[in-house]
């Protein structure tokens, strides 16, 4: 561990180069499928291989997705783009070299804000995201000596988002990705899953003495496969990077891979020279063009963002802050709380209910919330039941929302049917009531002498003997008056 004096004299820089492969139907420079799980090297033209002749063709939707990011998250969109190829050789990339934009990128500059664990918010300057083609995958079967290579993925549509190096922070460079994986699934770009490597983030780590404004050498993490794992590989680097420091070593520009077993990060290579990547423009494909008329349709088809939405749950609706948090965590969960609310006004209850009630039995049954079984109305006509008095909260969590789910019915129907209506009958309840004080008269006694808190016990009695539904305003009422009257 770092010694604390160590720690107080450095500050800590992460920049973040996030790659999210698009939902696109077809790969950005051929027609194969993009399908995940298709047997191995099933969908690869002979573009895709780079065979000689072949010609690339840019895939319309690739564009417009990374436009609708690059609004998102307030960024120049880029009207004039070319592609480059980016040579290396390495197995899994079947042309030899990559597609990608090296000095067009589609959008430049932009940020996102993120919200920390305290409540204060942080703006995350990005400094470009570009479009590129994947490459394909190696695979290394356990106990086999060969490396298999499967082509399907090579050529499927990317954006690698890029930020400047300005995160601080481990939970910074979390709440970031955090709100990367919100924005691309709001936008119904990509899926944000990073444990099957849709989304993929290499971390750039480096330390300088606090209030330096020189940064010190990079290093680069690969191979986290969870926002958390990204998170730790960042705590440990920087503290290898203190050790090293506090030893008196040098920081080597290398990459890293991190090992989420142990928690630490290995060197995989020594940048000991800048890569050579050789960029050219693409001869094969013609400079893209974004007119105004197609960026504006890009921008007029935006769907509501999580701040807008966040905002929107705060002003109109009146929720607090924690709330709107909550419920804008995704596109689905926002959607279905304002479809209640177009059913009730009691945006708060309405809140309460999605936040924790529906939440919880998503989350044990690992359900989605597109295939809850209480649609918004039927949720709704429950609080409205509770709102009107006819049945109280306890039973309306613990018994009537369960059955809901179970039989799909209106919460007024189950309460009917189960018997679980507020007991408002004021002749049943008189005939509780007097239950209740013929069977304690030592306490009437007391409560008559003065003891008024035993009120609340007699309540708690009747209420026991009606099975939780006597309606308390009516009992209150004529609990008073027959104490009052003996
Ligand atoms: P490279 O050419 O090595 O890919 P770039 O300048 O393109 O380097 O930056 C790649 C990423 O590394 C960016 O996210 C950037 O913010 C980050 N980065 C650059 N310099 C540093 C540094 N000294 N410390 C931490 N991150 C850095
Ligand atoms: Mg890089």
């Amino acid at each position: 561990m770092p010694s604390h004096e160590i720690r107080s004299a450095y500050e800590a820089v992460i920049g973040l180069e996030v790659h999210c492969q698009l939902q696109t139907r077809s790969k950005v420079f051929a027609s194969d499928a993009v399908v995940f799980g298709s047997q191995p090297n099933t969908n690869i033209s002979v573009i895709t291989l780079g065979h000689p002749g072949t010609l690339p063709k840019l895939n319309r939707t690739a564009v417009e997705y990374a436009i609708r990011m690059g609004l998102a998250c307030s960024c120049e969109i880029s009207r004039y783009n070319i592609f480059d190829r980016k040579n290396y050789f390495y197995p899994d990339l079947p042309k030899g070299y990559q597609l990608t934009q090296d000095k067009t990128p589609i959008c430049r500059k932009g940020s996102v804000t993120v919200r920390l664990k305290d409540g204060s918010h942080r703006d995350v300057i990005m400094n470009r995201i570009h479009l590129e083609e994947d490459a394909g995958k190696s695979i290394h079967l356990a106990g086999e000596p060969d490396t298999l290579v499967d082509y399907n993925r090579a050529g499927t549509a990317l954006i690698e988002i890029v930020t400047e190096p300005v995160i601080r922070t481990s939970e910074e460079a979390a709440a970031y990705l955090t709100e990367i994986r919100k924005l691309v699934r709001y936008l119904d770009i990509c899926d944000g899953n990073m444990e099957e490597g849709s989304m993929r983030c290499d971390a750039n780590i480096s330390i300088m003495p606090k209030g330096s404004k020189v940064l010190g050498t990079k290093v680069e993490v690969k191979n986290m496969n969870s926002i958390r794992n990204v998170q730790r590989a960042i705590d440990h680097e920087i503290d290898r990077q203190l050790n090293e420091t506090e030893k008196g070593n040098a920081i080597f520009s290398e990459t890293r891979t991190f090992d989420a077993g142990n928690g630490q990060t290995y060197s995989m290579r020594i940048k000991e020279t800048m890569n050579d990547y050789r960029y050219f423009p693409e001869p094969d494909l013609a400079p893209l063009v974004v007119s105004e008329e197609w960026l504006e349709s890009i921008r007029a088809a935006m769907p509501s963002l999580p701040q807008e939405l966040h905002r929107r749950f705060v002003n109109d609706y009146g929720l607090p802050d924690y709330d709107a948090g909550v419920l804008t965590d995704s596109r689905e969960t926002a959607d279905y709380f304002e479809e209640v609310c177009r059913h009730t006004k009691n945006y708060k209850a309405a809140s309460n209910w999605v936040m924790t009630a529906v939440k919880s039995v998503l989350n044990e049954r690992n359900l989605h919330i597109n295939d809850f079984p209480v649609g918004a109305r039927e949720l709704a006509g429950l609080i409205s039941l509770v709102d009107s008095g006819k049945v109280n909260h306890t039973i309306a969590s613990q018994k009537i929302f369960p059955l809901m789910i179970q039989h799909g019915k209106s919460a007024a129907a189950i309460a009917e049917e189960n018997n679980l209506l507020l007991q408002s009958d004021g002749g049943i309840l008189q005939t509780l009531i007097n239950e209740v004080l013929l069977s304690n008269p030592e306490k009437v006694k007391e409560f008559k002498k003065g003891k008024k808190a035993l009120l609340g016990m007699f309540m708690g009695e009747v209420m026991k003997r009606s099975g939780g539904k006597a309606d308390p305003k009516l009992t209150t009422e004529l609990l008073g008056k027959t104490l009052k009257e003996i």
